[in-house]
């Protein structure tokens, strides 16, 4: 009895002992669940993007009454009209007096001629320095639409860009850069990047004052918590802020899809893949934000609750670090 006592006693101790053990662990596990799903107190604290009104924006916009934002299309139009009265709220400023600029296209596709229209959002957030060279902030609002009546939401392609572009025009509101920002919601990007090309035919400020386009395209979700950033290659300068802000990073930088495919190893070539392209061929630089694609890319399975809010939220801070570093490392007069 003694024996079974202690035995007893010391079965219950190790129990003890082991189910603290063991709870202690589970709740490390959860606790990093909880992390990985939303940040703790602590660390939501130290963030500058508020990750609710990130994953707000993004709930929104593949909202299924917004029907795929096809451009010119009624949902379309309607994402369009919500992207304004964000702008608008956020205290962004008009560029040359307005916020909206349409745009009409003619493009090939395998059925023949497609004509069609879009227009693009745009504002500024005035830098303290207004005579420093502006940097473009971008993103696409437009997607598929609908497909055989299948709706393809678009979430993290691109949702997500719109979320941490308005995140940056916030951030903007509260602590201004040098240099003004100026933020372009891109329209019929799927349609062969149509709004960036407009943009640049028809700049609504003297191109020679854009020193520099951050792209964002498919910004929030990787299961290895991987973020790429393409443009260091063909615009080398950009490099050593960047290799700062990839130190600093949350998240794990790469650098990369920005070489030819033939010196690359066939490693895909984004230079084109996205509205930093137009930009690209009209020679200025660009620095572009994007995870590989996912199993949900182009497909209706798109969708919000897909997003990991945690890795998401890390982007966003890693975006915001890159404008600062970016803003504070280029030069203040005018390039060209
Ligand atoms: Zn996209």
């Amino acid at each position: 009895m003694k024996t079974r006592r202690v035995i007893g006693i010391s079965v219950v101790v190790t129990a003890a002992v082991w189910f603290q053990v063991a709870g202690r662990f589970e709740a490390h596990r959860i606790d990093a669940q909880r992390e990985a799903r939303a940040p703790s107190q602590m660390r939501a604290a130290s963030l500058r993007v508020d990750s609710d009104r990130l994953m707000e924006v993004v709930a929104t916009l593949a909202d299924p009454k917004f029907e795929g934002r096809a451009a010119g299309s009624p949902g379309g139009l309607a994402a369009r009209a919500w992207l304004l009265e964000r702008f608008k709220s956020i205290g962004l400023e008009p560029v040359s007096g307005a916020y909206v600029f349409p745009f009409t296209y003619t493009r090939m596709s395998a059925t023949g001629r497609v004509d069609g229209s879009g227009a693009n959002i745009v504002g500024q957030c005035l830098g303290t320095d207004t005579r420093a060279p502006v940097f473009v902030v971008s993103s696409h609002y437009d997607h598929l639409g609908v497909r055989d009546g299948v709706v393809y939401p678009g979430a993290d392609d691109d949702a997500s860009g719109v979320a941490v572009m308005l995140a940056i025009a916030e951030h903007c509101r509260r602590a201004p850069f040098r240099r003004t920002l100026v933020f372009a919601a891109f329209d019929a990007e799927e349609a062969g990047l149509q709004g960036a090309k407009a943009f640049l035919i028809a700049p609504p400020l003297p191109k020679e004052r854009i020193a520099l386009n951050v792209n964002l395209d498919m910004v929030s979700r990787n299961d290895k918590r991987e973020i790429f950033i393409a443009g260091t290659h063909p615009w080398p300068q950009l490099k050593p802020a960047l290799d700062e802000v990839a130190r600093q990073a949350p998240i794990t930088v790469l650098f990369g899809h920005d070489k030819p495919v033939a010196i690359a190893g066939g490693v895909e070539d984004w230079t084109h893949q996205s509205d930093h392209g137009p930009f690209h061929s009209a020679k200025i630089p660009f620095v572009y934000f994007g995870v590989e694609d996912h199993a949900d890319y182009h497909k209706p399975t798109d969708t919000a609750d897909k997003i990991n809010r945690g890795f998401f939220v890390d982007v966003a801070e890693t975006v915001l670090d890159a404008v600062l570093q970016l803003d504070a490392s280029f030069a203040v007069a005018p390039p060209r």
